[in-house]
């Protein structure tokens, strides 16, 4: 019986953690299980574990100081912790911008924010991902109270400009807020919210995209903007978020933005990786468009459609040969709806329905990059073979009987 290797090129639904990560938490499942907010002596070594890790954190984000660093259980808390945080600091002002790409953490609130009464314009994207700055000019106006645009996009990779939209966004009106959904970016790309983004007043990240646990994350609030919070009945993080720590997960986190300094160099590796990939699949399959070229994206992230065959039937023999890959992005996989991202994207239908997302890592190897490229197009040719669209396309309409 032969065993398949098994390559993993969703990274962008979740990561494997990192050995050093699992290593860093341990002892924090067994002799440091302590509360941190207790007050004898193995107590305070386990807050002292959280300062260390809020300074790494900060440091990791080009943050001026540790208390910018709040821990969250993941990045849709952050997400909506920023929004309806904001919200809640200055009611007097009810316009949000921001766009029809973002993630469902972000989407959802700000739809819940129209159903309170507040308005929201969901700035739209061209066919590479990208949103006009005219637009984003156009859309700021007396009463907005935040902008909330991510940095990199979970389907496609496309990076946008925060820091320069945060900028004008200062130099419009000083009492707008901006927020910044950096999932996808953190660990791929270098973050400093002091030296490049200095008007950028909330970013939020998660552990289980770099390498952490799944169940931690981080909303950075930079000093002065107004937030309430949203989790009352705890005085930790400053009183800015109840709850007992989640030690083992913030320490992990922590350990895991140490492996990001190293990892965010290599990423030009894993983008060369990437870049091969994609050049080759477009030379040797017929009718891809591949969403998101030609534009900034994250190093390990290709989104390929393909004419004329279903997404999950390739996504089912790119398993069976032992390659992990997703639809659209993991969170609207299993639905038969395509993924909002593509129709904002105007992908055409005959490959909207077609589409794959290959996600890379830092531990990603070229013979694994090899392989997929060896696969992929024996899936597609064959899908093809079966696909009446296909058949249509390459043989014309037939004739009724
Ligand atoms: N934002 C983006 C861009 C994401 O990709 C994700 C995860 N798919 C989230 C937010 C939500 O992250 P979490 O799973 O930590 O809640």
């Amino acid at each position: 019986m032969s065993t398949v290797q098994l390559i993993y090129a969703d990274n962008n639904a979740t990561t494997a953690v990192a050995p050093e990560v699992a290593a860093a938490m341990q002892p924090f499942f067994g002799p440091a299980f302590y509360n941190p907010s207790s007050m004898y002596e193995p107590a305070l070594s386990v807050a002292e574990a959280i300062t260390t890790a809020r300074q790494t954190v900060a440091a990791f984000l080009g943050a001026a100081e540790p208390t910018e660093v709040l821990f969250t259980s993941c990045a849709t808390e952050s997400n909506n912790a920023a929004i309806f945080g904001v919200a809640s600091a200055t009611p007097s002002r009810k316009h949000i911008v921001t766009s029809a790409v973002e993630h469902p953490s972000v989407l959802e609130v700000c739809k819940e924010m129209q159903r309170r009464g507040y308005e929201v314009t969901f700035l739209p994207v061209d066919r590479q991902g990208q949103i006009a700055t005219a637009d984003y000019v156009r859309a700021l106006r007396p009463d907005t109270l935040l902008v909330t645009l991510m940095h990199a996009n979970n389907e496609t990779g496309v990076v946008w400009p925060v820091g320069d939209w945060a900028r004008i966004a200062k130099e419009t009106d000083p009492g707008i807020v901006f927020h910044t959904d950096a999932t996808q970016s953190a660990g791929k790309l270098p973050l400093d919210l002091t030296g490049a983004w200095p008007h950028v007043d909330l970013l939020s990240l998660s552990g289980h995209k770099m390498h952490a646990p799944k169940g931690v994350g981080v909303l950075y609030v930079r000093r002065g903007t107004p937030l309430r919070p949203t989790l009352l009945g705890g005085h930790q993080e400053g009183g800015r978020r109840g709850g007992t720590e989640n030690v083992a997960y913030i320490v992990g986190l922590a350990r895991a933005c140490d492996l990001a300094v190293e990892h965010v160099p290599d990423m030009a590796r894993i983008a060369a990786l990437r870049d091969g990939l994609q050049d080759e699949l477009r030379q040797v399959i017929p009718h891809v468009e591949i969403n998101g070229d030609g534009v900034e994206r994250t190093p390990n992230t290709l989104n390929i459609s393909c004419h004329y065959i279903e997404g999950e039937a390739m996504l089912y023999e790119l398993n069976g040969r032992g390659i992990c890959a997703s639809t659209g992005s993991a969170c609207s996989s299993g639905s038969l709806e395509p993924s909002h991202v593509l129709k904002a994207l105007s992908v055409p239908f005959t490959a909207m329905h077609g589409s794959i997302r290959l996600s890379f890592s830092a531990y990603t190897t070229a013979a694994e990059v090899r392989r997929i490229a060896e696969v992929f197009p024996r899936v597609v040719a064959n899908l093809r073979r079966m696909s009446p669209y296909w058949d249509q396309k390459t043989n014309g309409p037939r004739a009724t009987l």
